[in-house]
Formats: C-alpha cells, sequence, structure tokens
C-alpha cells in the first residue's frame, strides 16, 4: 500500500501523489477529470477544488 494513496471523491478511483504534494494543491482526476484540492496531508484528505475562476496572470 502506497502512503500517498488518496480517493477520488467523485469516481472512487485511486491515485498516488507526488512526494512533494503540498496542502492547497489543484489536482485533476484522471479517470473522471474531476477538479481537486489537496486539504491535508496527515491523513491524506482530498476533496472538491472551488468553482472559482482566479486569475494569476500577472
Ligand atoms: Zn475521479
Amino acid at each position: 500500500m502506497n502512503a500517498n494513496q488518496i480517493e477520488c471523491p467523485d469516481c472512487g478511483g485511486h491515485k498516488a501523489l507526488a512526494p512533494q504534494t503540498e496542502v492547497g494543491q489543484l489536482l485533476s482526476c484522471a479517470d473522471c477529470g474531476a477538479r481537486l484540492e489537496v486539504l491535508s496531508l496527515i491523513p491524506m484528505q482530498i476533496g472538491h477544488a472551488p468553482q472559482i475562476e482566479e486569475d494569476f496572470g500577472e
């Protein structure tokens, strides 16, 4: 069992997080395309990313 495995809240698919994953990092599920956010690393928790169009373009 990989300690960095999380479960997609939408499709239940398992994903492996990179070792350098940080809280607040945004991910997308490769299986269902859900936008996910890392909520906590210990314990590993993941939730839906907020549907906010943020503009950090500058
Ligand atoms: Zn998924």
